[in-house]
């Protein structure tokens, strides 16, 4: 890999004030989709890109790719200026793009050569064998593209952004309609090579994914950040904590309790939310049984990335965009 920096950079992806305005068109007036971004991406982190559809991800992730040019702002991948090394930062960065472009003439192993070639590898350094190995296509390295399974295709799609050796991968909706299975071998592998030191971006739209896998997420909201933290960060934001209690005997309202919200469900159970950090669920029961409410059953429930989510990017219902999730 070519590249001026010799130092690692502590930053994978740096960039300040970036902001991008589409011109206009004949159908369509101009359009700001990146609205002054700062986001700084750990070397070393796999960071999730959330947002609603529209937000700007693709946006900035082809900015980075190099695929469209950003109208003002700076931009840096692996500690390189993208306008002053454009190729040296574009060597940086493999994208894993969201459709399975399948060459179905083309064998695995063809397949990556061809790439190779494009990013001008030496045939001497080029690492077809391992990287197939690696993703588990050793032995289809000679089949028809057109033989492989979903899961096959999508793994050698992530063969292929890895052929240049980039220390940067971007998968953009890596699991868009892939099953179960396929999605947690995914992770696994998307794991494994973090592991090895590849910094990972990666764009979802399912919010479990995010928090299975990402140590960091930023969420993009209207071309604008509106969250990056770490992942633990961001969810503690909402330590807001549900106790679902079905009762002994029916009631027909939710009892006042001292210090908690209740609420009557329509299956009869009184859900009381408390603040994990002020009272435990003892306490909540504490006050329903004070309350005169025998306990049958009870449940919890934890906040997850979809409370957070939807709390940082629900600002229009006409946007539609957080039913999409
Ligand atoms: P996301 O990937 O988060 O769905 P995009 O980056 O695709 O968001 O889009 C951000 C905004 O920029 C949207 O309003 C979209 O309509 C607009 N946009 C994207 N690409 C173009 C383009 N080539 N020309 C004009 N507007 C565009």
């Amino acid at each position: 890999m070519s590249q001026p920096a010799t130092q690692l950079p502590d930053w994978a992806i740096e960039a300040r004030g970036l902001i991008k305005t589409y011109p206009a068109s004949k159908t369509a007036p101009a359009k700001t989709a990146l609205k002054g971004i700062d986001l700084a991406i750990p070397r070393g982190s796999i960071f999730g890109l959330l947002g609603p559809n529209g937000a700007g991800k693709s946006t900035f992730i082809n900015i980075l790719a190099g695929l469209v040019n950003k109208t003002s702002g700076d931009v840096k991948v692996w500690g390189i200026d993208i306008d002053a090394h454009p190729r040296s930062a574009r060597a940086a960065i493999g994208v894993v793009p969201q459709e399975l472009a399948a060459d179905v003439f083309f064998t695995p192993r063809e397949s990556l050569e061809t790439q190779a070639g494009m990013y001008g590898v030496p045939k001497g350094e080029r690492r077809t064998d391992e990287i197939l190995n690696a993703l588990g296509l050793g032995d289809k390295a000679d089949a028809y593209v057109r033989q492989l399974s979903g899961g096959m295709k999508r793994r050698l799609m992530v063969a292929k952004a890895m052929v240049h050796n980039p220390p940067i991968l971007i998968l953009d909706e890596p699991t868009a309609g892939v099953d179960v299975e396929l999605r947690r071998q995914l992770w696994a592998y998307v794991q494994s090579l973090n592991d090895l030191g590849v910094t990972i971006v990666l764009t979802t739209h399912y919010l479990e994914e995010a928090q299975a896998l990402c140590d960091t997420i930023a969420i993009i909201n209207r071309g604008e950040v509106v969250a990056c933290e770490p992942t633990v960060d961001l969810l503690k934001r909402f330590d807001s904590r549900a106790v679902l209690i079905t009762p002994k005997a029916p009631v027909a309202a939710a009892p006042p309790l001292n210090g908690y919200e209740s609420k009557l469900r329509p299956d009869g159970r009184l859900a009381v939310t408390f603040r994990a950090q002020d009272s435990s669920v003892e306490d909540v029961l504490a006050a329903v049984r004070a309350a005169g409410v025998g306990i049958q059953d009870l449940a919890t429930e934890e906040p997850d990335l979809e409370d957070v989510f939807l709390a940082l990017t629900y600002n229009d219902p006409k946007a539609a965009a957080p039913t999409d999730y």
